[in-house]
């Protein structure tokens, strides 16, 4: 059994999952195999049997399906009993109380957004929603959390990495993580200063700047960030302002969609089909059975939900991990030019 420990320290929750320290072969139940006779891909069709029942499909075209979701073998949280949230001294302590989905993107094996076109993810952002809104109504969640790790060839290796056909984690959470506490802090003292969104304000800025915008259209903007940690990082945000990403309406979930498939096909001209990490970044439970301060009246104003796109195309340092400071050698505004001038 999973628990959140808190480290009074830093803020910070983490998640201590002991069963989840397997070979990769064992996360989906697939028999460990030979190196010249790799295990079945369990997200394939004709391998449903390899992963646990089915929480939702999507089924288009009469086809086996076009996008599934079910939870995780082994889940780092799960729905089953109460927090029980504890404390020796310091040192705080919750179950392991939460969900672990998973969401077969496509039927098609080692297919990238870039191939399955903007009407397959459509689908998928619709799902996102779909399951976001159901998780919701359990208010022993404060979060949803969902990103997915695109991985092509393997690159960023390790067991997370270890299936390679396109998929997306959906995790509800019973506490908001750190990042996103921070970034709800800092709009809520932006709105208190100014009555203002931060982060409408930041796209009204580079909007009317141009320079590190790399596409956009009448319903969501891609642009760099002004302080990008990496080189390449993107951050996607819809033009009209709201908290909530399952608010998004049929237009801006298409126009979401198509502004990915073009961000990622011009990432992978730019950088040879580089892995990189989508995390969205939404408003937390409204409705949860302990109030924080994420679930105030002033966040539906203050909070305006995006994704972040992030290529892993540094080698891993161990002193940005340590001091939080990063050192991006590719300034946003020539990764946007770059990004813009390519067809
Ligand atoms: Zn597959
Ligand atoms: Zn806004």
């Amino acid at each position: 059994m999973s628990e959140l420990r808190k480290d009074p320290l830093l803020d910070r929750w983490v998640i201590i999952a002991p069963e989840r320290d397997r070979p990769p072969q064992a996360t989906y139940g697939a028999a460990p195999a030979a190196p010249e006779q790799p295990a079945p891909c369990p997200f394939c069709p004709g391998n449903e049997h390899l992963t646990p029942d089915e929480i939702a499909s999507v089924r288009r075209q009469g086809g086996p399906w076009d996008l599934r979701v079910f939870p995780h073998r082994e889940p780092a949280l799960r729905v089953e009993g109460e927090l029980e949230p504890r404390a020796h001294g310091l040192l705080e302590q919750l179950r392991g109380l939460g969900a672990h989905e998973v969401v077969v993107e496509t039927p098609t094996h080692r297919s990238g957004w870039a191939d399955l076109g903007v009407e397959q993810v459509v689908a998928i952002l619709e799902l996102w929603q779909a399951r976001q809104r159901d998780l919701y109504q359990d208010g022993r969640l404060e979060h949803v959390m969902i990103y997915k790790l695109h991985d092509p060839s393997g690159r960023v290796g390790g067991w997370r990495g270890a299936v390679h056909h396109s998929h997306s984690h959906v995790i509800g959470l019973p506490i908001t993580p750190k990042e996103l506490q921070g970034r709800i802090e800092r709009s809520l003292t932006h709105l208190r200063r100014t009555r203002r969104c931060l982060v409408c304000d930041l796209l009204e800025q580079a909007l009317r700047e141009r320079e590190r915008i790399v596409a956009a259209d009448e319903h969501a903007v891609v642009l760099a960030p002004w302080a990008s940690r990496f080189p390449f990082e993107l951050r996607l945000a819809p033009r009209r302002h709201q908290h909530a990403f399952v608010d998004a309406s049929r237009p801006e979930i298409a126009s979401v969609a198509r502004l990915l498939v073009d961000a990622c096909s011009r990432l992978r001209v730019a950088l040879d089909d580089p892995p990189f990490d989508l995390t969205l970044h939404s408003a937390p439970n409204p409705h949860p059975h302990r109030p924080h301060p994420f679930s105030g009246k002033d966040v539906p104003l203050a909070w305006h939900w995006h994704m972040d796109l992030v290529p892993r195309i540094l080698p891993y340092d161990g002193s940005t991990d340590a001091t939080g400071l990063h050192v991006n050698p590719t300034p946003p505004e020539l990764a946007a030019a770059h990004l813009r001038g390519l067809a």
